[in-house]
């Protein structure tokens, strides 16, 4: 196969290469990725500045193109660009930190896999609570599993698949399971703080929670050390809602004509 690795942590970052490790050896891998840290880019694009795309050394032999804008800059640019004919797969991460809930509308890593699900090419994005590296290579080896699935069961297109992967070592993992997004992982919060200057500013955080909407959510699965697996859809139209809002009969003129 003909993959593209990409991610949202730069093209140097431990996790892309992990992916590297495991996937060139049986299959032809370009890597594409932003040249710096653009975590929490979400879905952005760069439209009012021109893309730069440099070759870089990432290890011996090994060489990548690293680009001054997004992980969604960096697929568009490898599927309409760089790589012809478009990649049979697309990979991004292996992100320190999970991403889970609403949180893979923020994220880079997932948005990456998203944009290569618009343009029907079959997509991961993986991520890992904590700093993600020390266990990188097996969440590598679990990814190639889910790959060799992906190969023989494809997914409809436009679906791309969101895995996190608790943070251990894969003996200490208790199992895998299929999930939807949970969709208030996390107790948000502003942290208030002065300046020196004595005017206010606001930093924000989160605290997991450890209640969820049910054991069925990607953060029940990660909370019970389970790699949690959710099929995410990129076309963002809610189909059961047409019906309803088509008896609305809305008209153009406000509906003052009737
Ligand atoms: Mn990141």
């Amino acid at each position: 196969m003909r993959i593209l690795l990409t991610n949202d942590d730069g093209i140097h970052a431990e996790g892309l290469r992990a992916l590297y490790r495991r996937f060139s050896g049986e299959h032809e891998v370009l890597v594409v990725a932003p040249d710096r840290e653009r975590s929490a880019v979400g879905h952005s694009i760069t439209l009012h500045k021109p893309l730069r795309c440099d070759r870089v050394t990432l290890e011996a032999g090994v060489c990548g193109y690293a680009v001054n804008g997004t992980p969604a800059d960096c697929v568009k640019l490898a599927v309409l660009e760089l790589m012809a004919p478009p990649p049979d797969l697309v990979l991004s991460g292996i992100n320190p930190g999970a991403n889970i809930g609403f949180n893979v509308n923020y994220s880079g890593t997932v948005c990456a896999a998203r944009e290569a699900g618009y343009y029907g090419i079959p997509a991961v994005a993986v991520s890992m609570p904590g700093d993600g590296a020390p266990y990188a290579d097996d969440a590598a080896a679990f990814l190639e599993q889910v790959v060799r699935h992906m190969e023989t069961h494809p997914l409809p297109r436009g679906i791309v698949l969101n895995i996190n992967i608790p943070h251990l070592p894969f003996h200490d993992i208790e199992g895998v399971d299929i999930t939807r997004l949970e969709m208030h992982p996390f107790e948000e919060r502003f942290e208030r703080r002065m300046d020196p200057r004595n005017r206010a500013y606001y930093w924000q955080g989160c605290e997991r929670r450890n209640t969820f909407s049910g054991p069925d959510t990607d953060a029940a699965a990660l909370a019970q050390n389970r790699i949690s697996i959710t099929p995410i859809r990129c076309d963002l139209t809610d189909q059961e809602s047409l019906a309803r809002l088509k008896a609305w009969r809305c008209q153009p003129d406000g509906g003052h004509g009737e």
